[in-house]
């Protein structure tokens, strides 16, 4: 069904929730920066820090506690009615984006330009970076000690940076490469200066950037070492098509999921079963690390809550995972008919026909897939009939096109139960991703009745 016509007499709540959703955006274009938005949206709404629970020693049903992970990821919960060893409701998507970091030896000049070298993060199409407008954001951790946020590019008066191209007159060699070699990894190096620091004889562009960092940030060539820093597209999300019924931006993927979760969860007060929004870091680079889903931290914040219920043990623990109902929230491939031949038109996400439970992702076979249970396909349906949310099936392209995953198997080997569920997107991980604002309130809508409503 079509979801526009569904709504067309709450058109005012679907474009004032993308309103918010987009604010979000634009606060928020790191995993950092997005941790800390969502931090404050939650502190707005009463929540407290984990330690803060700690100290208060105990919890109660519809008491609100927020776990932050190394500033890059964060839990939201709710506690509900029952004790969290008969389950929680998760649902859990990432705030990491595909975008350049800066190496640690990244500033250099040539031919009187400064230059910043940069490694990839997550899918990319490399051509798709160059000639934009681009941003720096991050942070810097001084010698002694001190940690400096840097973040250049997104007022209107700062200046930006950018890759450059080879102009069309002389790519005669570049235009008969394929895709994936005419703009390599080695080229992503990013363009940040071109006047000397006076009375310099040698490396005068790469000094001069220094002298500006160092007045600006405090910091020297060797603090490039203790930093992390982000290049990612300058600007703020826009408005898209003469309808206004999209949205053009980067890092949808995965924040417009991240953002509906966390938004469904701080939107609810009283609800049965303990009610998680989780937002990791690492998923585009297969969910390693600390801050990735594969970490204990998760499985630690629970401990910690059910110690503070009262009688921990390790059995409550398991429980509490193996009974639990997961949407991984994240985005999926939105059917384009400028590209119809990468889709199965049967099994494909439609823009504007509202959310989307995908049973299965993976590549090939469904290798590396969660494989949603059927039993569990049908609570959520239900639960999104229930709660009149347009929702649709889909599958991630055709079969052997290719293929892709999410956090869903992680949280499923605890043993709970769990579905990929998001919006389409078009030109994902693309530097300026489409999602359309009517799927995004049905997500919305759907989280929020995932959360409150129990068959
Ligand atoms: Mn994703
Ligand atoms: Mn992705």
């Amino acid at each position: 069904m079509n979801a526009w016509e569904f709504e067309k007499n709450n058109l005012e709540k679907v474009m004032s929730y993308s309103k918010e959703y987009m604010n979000f955006l634009d606060n928020g274009k790191t995993e950092r920066t997005s941790c800390k938005e969502i931090v404050k949206m939650a502190k707005e709404k009463g929540y407290i820090s984990l330690c803060e629970a700690i100290k208060k020693g105990n919890i109660k049903k519809g008491d609100k506690i927020y776990a932050i992970n190394k500033e890059k990821a964060v839990a939201l919960f709710l506690i509900g009615e029952k004790e969290i060893q008969e389950g929680m409701k998760i649902i859990g998507g990432h705030i990491d984006v595909p975008r350049l970091d800066l190496k640690p030896n990244p500033i250099y000049e040539e031919s009187n330009l400064g230059f910043l070298k940069t490694h990839y993060y997550g899918g990319i199409k490399k051509y798709q970076w160059t000639t934009i407008p681009l941003s720096i954001h991050g942070v810097v951790i001084l010698n002694d000690g001190t940690k400096v946020d840097i973040c250049i590019g997104e007022d209107e008066t700062d200046p930006v940076f950018c890759i450059t191209d080879l102009l069309p007159h002389l790519a005669k060699d570049q235009m008969t490469k394929t895709m994936s070699e005419g703009v390599i990894g080695e080229k992503l190096n990013v363009l940040v200066g071109n006047m000397p620091l006076f009375g310099e004889e040698k490396d005068k562009v790469e000094k001069n950037i220094l002298k500006i960092l160092n007045e600006k940030y405090n910091m020297t060539n060797e603090d490039f070492l203790s930093a992390e820093i982000e290049v990612v597209p300058a600007g703020k999300s826009r408005d898209l098509g003469f309808d206004r019924s999209m949205i053009l931006s980067y890092g949808h993927d995965d924040r417009v999921c991240s953002y509906a979760g966390v938004k469904a969860l701080l939107d609810s007060e009283s609800t049965l079963f303990t009610c998680v929004a989780l937002c990791v870091d690492k998923e585009e680079v297969g969910s390693n690390g600390n801050t990735g889903m594969h970490s204990k931290f998760f499985e630690n914040v629970v401990s910690e809550l059910i110690a503070l219920e009262g009688n921990y043990c390790e059995l409550k623990l398991k429980r509490a995972m193996a009974n639990s109902k997961v949407l991984s929230a994240d985005v999926s491939a939105g059917y384009d008919p400028n590209y119809s031949d990468a889709y199965e038109k049967r099994n494909s996400v439609f823009m504007g026909e509202g959310v989307v439970l995908t049973k299965y992702t993976g590549s090939r076979g469904k290798s590396g897939c969660n494989d949603a249970n059927a039993e569990f396909m049908a609570e959520v349906r239900r639960i999104f009939d229930k709660g009149e949310v347009i929702w649709q099936t889909g599958e991630l392209g055709k079969v052997d096109q290719g293929g892709g995953g999410t956090i869903a198997y992680i949280l499923a080997n605890y043993g709970a139960e769990v579905i990929d569920c998001g919006v389409g997107v078009l030109s994902m991980h693309s530097p300026y991703e489409v999602v359309s604002k009517v799927d995004i309130y049905e997500m919305y809508k759907g989280f929020k009745s995932f959360f409150n409503i129990n068959l």
